[in-house]
């Protein structure tokens, strides 16, 4: 199976906590008004590369994992398969960012596959006029930083909060993020 991958970063610390690789996959549906990358919406913007080479150059990093894009879910097939090879050959964390809502999600079988193994999901539209700098993670203020498993597992959507280790020197020295 073949993925469409505009680039793969190492070592990144803005698409989750810690140190993490970045997939950025090509090809999205959604067209936000003031998105950062409007090339990635074209699936042809992305170099075709298999499922598996893909998922052995992220393991070899030894790093957690992140799917972002474009829209990860625009090659729902191809992400399934690869989180499910990550999460069978280790224990990294994925987050998954995707213009979809959680609960569009939960609605298709095929998505709730994929969620499955997702650690975090980022998700809802960029919307600019939400538009954010000082949350972690995310761009506008209406998407959300969701703990998939617990979601799963409760029905409900439980957040995810990430521990900002700067936030108590910011203060301190009213220093804003
Ligand atoms: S979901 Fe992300 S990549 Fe797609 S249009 Fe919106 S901001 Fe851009």
């Amino acid at each position: 199976m073949q993925i469409s991958v505009i680039k793969i970063i190492e070592s990144t610390t803005v698409d989750g906590p810690g140190l993490r690789t970045t997939i950025y996959s090509a090809g999205c549906e959604h067209h936000c008004k003031g998105c950062h990358n409007p090339q990635s919406w074209n699936i042809n913007y992305g170099t075709m590369m298999d499922v598996d080479e893909v998922a052995k150059r992220v393991l070899a990093t030894g790093e957690d994992v992140t799917f972002s894009g474009g829209d990860p879910l625009f090659q729902i097939d191809a992400f399934t398969k690869l989180a499910s090879i990550i999460k069978e050959k280790s224990n990294r964390s994925i987050w998954c960012y995707t213009g979809y809502k959680f609960e569009q999600l939960i609605e298709k079988d095929k998505s709730l596959e994929l969620l499955k193994n997702i650690d975090v999901l980022v998700d809802g539209r960029f919307i600019e006029e939400l538009k954010r700098k000082d949350i972690l993670f995310r761009g506008s203020s209406n998407q959300r930083l969701i703990d998939v498993q617990k979601s799963l597992e409760k029905g409900e959507i439980v957040t995810y909060q990430p521990i900002n280790l700067l936030s108590p020197l910011l203060t301190k020295f009213k220093i804003n993020a």
